[in-house]
């Protein structure tokens, strides 16, 4: 069951995005603005020798339904001319300050899932498939469905 827009506003109200950063309608409709503005939004923490994941917001869709779509790349470091960075994590959400934050809470929730390494099971197939790690358990969803079956 949804919570009525009014009540989700509510306790949006009480949330905070980070410590001193309430999520109100007006600093999501801040940021989200912001990222419109710039159509290919990047957050990029790494360094040339601390590695660090990366997160990008792009708005796709068609002109009728856009959606927000931020994207989740395993840590690199700066520079790192390897393989292109694999999307490890894909939200896709409504372009609306609700949207963002559902965006945003399961952006945290995957870039914690990426803390504790990816999917080793995966990582043996050929070739080798980048998957998160299912939260509470070792592997990923998949894996972790193919081993309670025990294959
Ligand atoms: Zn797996």
């Amino acid at each position: 069951m949804s919570l009525p827009a009014e009540v989700r506003a509510v306790v949006s109200s009480y949330l905070e995005l980070a410590p001193g950063l309430p999520a109100t309608e007006r600093n999501l409709a801040a940021m989200l603005k912001r990222i419109e503005e710039f159509g290919n939004y990047r957050i990029l923490h790494a360094t040339a020798t601390v590695a660090a994941s990366t997160v990008i917001i792009n708005i796709g869709g068609t002109k009728k339904r856009p959606v927000l779509v931020l994207d989740v790349f395993e840590a690199r470091v700066r520079g790192d001319l390897g393989p292109s960075p694999v999307t490890v994590f894909r939200s896709a959400q409504p372009v609306t300050t609700q949207g963002l934050l559902t965006g945003m809470v399961e952006v945290k929730d995957a870039l914690a899932r990426l803390s504790r390494g990816l999917c080793e099971r995966c990582a043996l197939e050929q070739p080798p498939l980048k998957r998160l790690k299912a939260t509470g358990m070792p592997s990923c969803i998949d894996c972790a469905i193919s081993s309670a079956f025990g294959l």
